[in-house]
């Protein structure tokens, strides 16, 4: 491509950034990542109601969190600025001027009452419910005496009203709209602040913008943003329209799905790299058989043309299965590092050193292949951390109630007593030795002792464990399981 890329992310700060306007984000990063262009980070707030300062910084933080980093923008400026679209509204006012003079848009002094009036009785007698252009036609007399009257005009866009206005889509090829369906939308609202359509033209020619990737609900906006940037005499950019993301049961991707923002994926344990990864293939696949890549292979391999039409199934299995992969991946120290403040936040431990830096590497180690999430660590390891386990009665009823169980956990309590060096290696000798001693088949000692000291039939490694809980832990859980064992035994 000859041209020098650049790309924008504009996302209207109502909120936090979802799981769509991250692939969005993605797609135009990599995309200018792959050609050494620029990817510029755009806050459109015009819509004074609904903006937050909170959801611009919110926005910005999952971006960070995810790498995704902008070239010009919030933050970081830029020769294009300023980046707020509140803060350029002196850019609208003159392109509204134009077109104004040129009168391709004219004022518009209907009241909303009366607009929602006039669209219900179209509905009613089966017209198109859209504007019907009624202050397209007022002369300068009837345009003054509404201004007397001291009512308040929007600027609408005056539409062409025959002919048909053709998106070029880089994946769905060309897209004809008639223009008789596009109604004179307006470009500056009666409040001064203009309409997104309008604005995002207006900061995309101006920013240079040379390729506009984002969402397929934007399609029905491109025609009308075409014929804006044909009326100012700007060069139209290249359009590409990402699928829609679906749940899993075909319905758009929401709330009733799960998580829907990288805020919650976040929390929920998930890294920034498998998101990433598994955004990159909602929407864009390499080849048929390739499901992991880095951020690095993203950006060598991306290009707009592997974009998928069809809509993509946003599934939460996959994505699970792909952070473990890349949990699996981390060295133990990263690792650890990442799982400490979930520790800390669950009140297992105040400090690291509280539990000892070694013990919680061990852990991290036992437990690495076994979480999908970060968040996993908690019910797998809380063990490790309480005073007191509770054993389910269930579970309990399932492997304690055996008649060798007492036997079994004496043996092991006398031999782990014993031992002076209280490491695996020395744990595992100990306990290995008792099924040959007691004449009882392995898992018949392995399963009560791990529910003893684990409370539960699912652990990490069984020796490993029981070095990390440390003797007097280990011996005490025996004790209590025994009591637990033998009062069972009574009472039954
Ligand atoms: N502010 C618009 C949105 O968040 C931007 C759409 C566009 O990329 O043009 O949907």
């Amino acid at each position: 491509m000859s041209k020098k890329i650049r790309v924008r992310f504009a996302p209207s700060p109502t909120g936090v950034l979802h799981i769509g306007g991250a692939r969005t984000a993605l797609y135009n990063w990599l995309f200018a990542r792959h050609h050494g262009g620029k990817f510029i980070l755009r806050i459109e707030d015009t819509d004074r109601s609904r903006s937050t300062e909170e959801a611009t910084s919110a926005i910005i933080s999952s971006l960070k969190w995810l790498g995704l980093d902008w070239d010009e923008g919030p933050e970081v400026g830029g020769s294009y600025g300023p980046y707020h679209q509140t803060e350029r509204l002196s850019f609208y006012e003159e392109a509204v001027a134009e077109l104004l003079k040129a009168r391709m848009a004219y004022k518009c002094y209907c009241s909303p009452e009366e607009l929602e009036e006039r669209r219900k009785l179209a509905l009613k007698s089966g017209k198109p419910p859209g504007y019907d252009g009624r202050c397209r036609k007022l002369t300068e007399k009837e345009q003054k005496d509404y201004e007397e009257e001291g009512r308040k005009c929007a600027i609408r866009f005056a539409c062409p009203k025959e002919g048909e206005t053709i998106v070029s889509d880089t994946i769905r090829g060309d897209v004809v709209f008639q223009n008789t369906v596009l109604e004179d939308f307006i470009l500056v609202r009666a409040n001064g602040l203009p309409t997104y359509n309008f604005a995002a033209v207006i900061d995309d020619a101006a920013m240079k913008i040379t390729h506009i990737i984002r969402g397929v609900d934007h399609l029905t906006n491109t025609p009308k943003q075409i014929l804006l940037y044909e009326a100012l005499g700007l060069s139209v950019p290249v359009f590409t329209h990402l699928p829609m993301i679906l749940g899993s049961d075909g319905k758009p991707l929401s709330k009733r799905h799960g998580a829907t923002s990288v805020e919650e994926y976040k929390k929920d344990g998930y890294l920034p790299g498998a998101i990433l990864n598994y955004l990159a293939l909602l929407g864009w696949s390499y080849d048929e058989k390739t499901t992991i890549f880095s951020v690095q292979d993203l950006i060598e391999k991306f290009t707009l043309d592997k974009i998928t039409k069809n809509p993509a199934i946003f599934d939460n299995i996959k994505l699970q299965w792909m952070n473990g992969c890349y949990i699996r991946e981390l060295s133990v120290d990263k690792l650890m590092d990442l799982l400490i403040p979930i520790w800390v936040d669950a009140g297992f431990f105040a400090k690291p050193s509280d539990f000892g830096i070694g013990n919680l590497k061990t852990i991290t180690a036992l437990v690495q292949e076994r979480i999908k999430c970060l968040t996993d660590v908690l019910e797998l390891t809380d063990f490790f951390f309480k005073e007191e386990i509770g054993i389910d009665p269930k579970t309990a009823d399932k492997v304690l109630k055996n008649p060798e169980v007492s036997k079994v956990l004496e043996a092991a309590h006398e031999k782990l007593k014993e031992l002076e060096k209280f490491d695996t290696e020395n744990v595992e000798a100990a306990l290995r030795s008792i099924p040959a001693e007691l004449d009882v088949k392995p898992k018949l000692v392995f399963q009560p002792i791990r529910v003893a000291v684990t409370g539960r039939t699912v652990s990490p490694p069984l020796f490993e464990t029981i070095e990390v809980l440390g003797k007097e832990k280990t011996l005490k859980r025996i004790e209590l399981a025994q009591e637990a064992t033998e009062e069972r035994e009574g009472n039954g």
